[in-house]
């Protein structure tokens, strides 16, 4: 007799009943761990295939807003799909529709990190599954972050202060994202300096104090740093960057004297290094001091350039980080590891617990805070957290700090190739300086003429680049983003703009 049931079961060889996950004459309802060692197979050849055959693909997609929704059912299935049946949708329906960021002919924005290492790590984060918000809540978890978050900074040479160490003030932590880095940094200064100023004057109420709250960017800086200021409920006011696109101590210092004039309290800065528009640095020499003399945290946003410091011939364009309170880059644009992984290191590990910390019962556990003890969750915005530290601790011991540096001076090569390639061609010319893997050029001419060229070059869709302002200037990005480009595909995008560039000022002549 077969008795119908609606959830899936298992009768471990007794009585046959609909649903039964180990009934040999049925499909299994759910994947069990004989299918998911065949699928898991499949999967991994699936993406191997993905990725050696990824150059063949069309860089950018064909479909217009909305395209997938017909694609699909409007509900969830009622009974379950076959495996065959989803992963053959993935070619039909998923794929159209991906822009392929590891195509060796995509220049768009930043690289996002791709690796096998980290792809396999991260497999094995899904497995154990944990959620580890506190030491107790997985000790592994929290301790191998806090040891990789050391190895990386002692990649990139950090003063010792912002490592943890065994009885370390300092320490770092994996964040989601660099605009969560901004937030979090944003957030302590200001619960710091609202006690200082409260310890000072204890009339003072916190609404008070934020209404003169003042923090400082450069003009060039992420969006998500303005967002980070209207989140926190503060003001931020962008600093006119110098002739190099880069925030210079002076500017700050005339734009802080004029709000202190009028009441304000200067707290908060951050500077940029490797801005996401053109890749320039701020003068951390010159603007670490005057947060240091006025008591204004400083942070610095380095997503993109922060993991080339870990090659001693870049690493110079880091200093002035003594002078910081927070640190902060995206291993998961430029080092290999598959996103989401930001490192963010800070000087004193008190700052951040201390502004945040709440201790529910239900948290709470026999190891607490007892020196050794890290419990991540103070550290940042969410209280959940994965596993994060396995993508590092594989794709470190996998590519050694020698092979990372190899695979950043390549992109770096890469760049000055396609600058080299600019600079033969008088129609163009290069706007700003060429310090790492992005190249920022246009043609000569109107801010028209350029978006017309790359018009025709994302509308041609062999390659994919993004746009950006320097000041009125409408400027085309050549970032190095694939960990597969060679010479060949630079020389290929070069050709091909070149061969854009004289249709266009050809039919402009006619
Ligand atoms: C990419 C970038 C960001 C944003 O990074 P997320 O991790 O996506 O938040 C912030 N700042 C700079 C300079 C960037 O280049």
């Amino acid at each position: 007799m077969v008795i119908a049931s609606s959830v899936p079961f298992n009768c471990h060889g007794g009585e046959e009943r609909e649903g039964c996950l180990s009934c040999p004459w049925r499909r299994p309802r759910t994947m069990n761990s004989s299918e998911f060692r065949r699928r898991g197979k499949e999967m991994t050849d699936f993406v191997a295939d993905y990725l050696d055959g990824i150059e063949g693909r069309q860089v950018y997609p064909d479909v217009q807003p909305g395209y997938l929704r017909s694609l699909v059912p409007s509900t969830a299935p009622e009974e379950p799909d076959a495996f065959e049946d989803i992963i053959n949708d993935v070619e039909r329906i998923i794929m159209p529709g991906v822009t392929h960021w590891h195509s060796p002919y995509f220049f768009a924005y930043f690289p996002s990190a791709n690796s096998y290492p980290a792809m396999l790590a991260d497999m094995l984060c899904g497995a154990i599954g944990c959620i580890g918000f506190s030491w107790a809540a997985s000790p592994a978890c929290t301790e191998l972050e806090t040891v990789m978050m050391d190895w990386l900074g002692k990649m990139l040479k950090l003063p010792e202060a912002f490592l943890a160490g065994e009885a370390g003030e300092g320490g770092g932590v994996i964040q989601g994202s660099a605009s969560e880095a901004t937030l979090m940094a944003l957030l302590a200064a200001r619960t710091k300096a609202t006690r200082r100023l409260q310890a000072a004057s204890p009339g003072l109420t916190q609404g008070a104090i934020m209404e003169k709250l003042v923090a400082y960017s450069s003009d060039q800086a992420h969006s998500s740093v303005e967002r980070a200021g209207l989140i926190g409920g503060v003001k931020m006011k962008a600093i006119p960057s110098d002739g190099k696109f880069a925030m210079r101590g002076s500017a700050l210092q005339e734009a802080m004297e004029r709000d202190k004039a009028e009441g304000l309290i200067p707290f908060f800065v951050v500077a940029t290094l490797g801005t996401t528009s053109c890749c320039s640095f701020d003068s951390l020499l010159e603007v670490g001091p005057i947060c240091n003399k006025e008591d204004m945290w400083l942070h610095i946003d380095a997503a993109y350039a922060g993991s080339s410091f870990i090659c001693p011939e870049f690493r110079h364009l880091l200093n002035g980080v003594e002078f910081a309170d927070s640190f902060n880059f995206n291993p998961h644009k430029w080092l290999l590891v598959n996103f989401d992984c930001s490192a963010m290191w800070v000087k004193k590990r008190t700052d951040l617990i201390g502004a945040f910390k709440l201790d529910p019962v239900y948290l709470k556990h026999s190891h607490q805070d007892s020196g050794l003890i890290t419990d991540y969750r103070h550290w940042q915005l969410p209280l959940g957290r994965r596993f994060r530290s396995l993508k590092m601790w594989f794709v470190f011991r996998m590519y050694g700090v020698k092979g990372l540096q190899a695979y950043i001076r390549k992109h770096v090569q890469l760049a000055h190739e396609f600058e080299y390639l600019l600079h033969q061609d008088p129609r163009f010319e290069i706007c700003a300086e060429v310090t790492l893997g992005l190249v920022c050029f246009r043609l000569k001419g109107s801010n028209k003429l350029n978006e017309a060229l790359l018009e025709r070059i994302n509308g041609t869709k062999k390659i994919h680049l993004v746009p950006c302002h320097l000041r009125d200037k409408f400027v085309l990005r050549f970032a190095i983003c694939s960990r597969t480009v060679e010479s060949a595909h630079v020389r290929l995008a070069w050709e091909h703009i070149n061969q854009l560039a004289s249709d266009l000022l050809g039919a402009e002549k006619e």
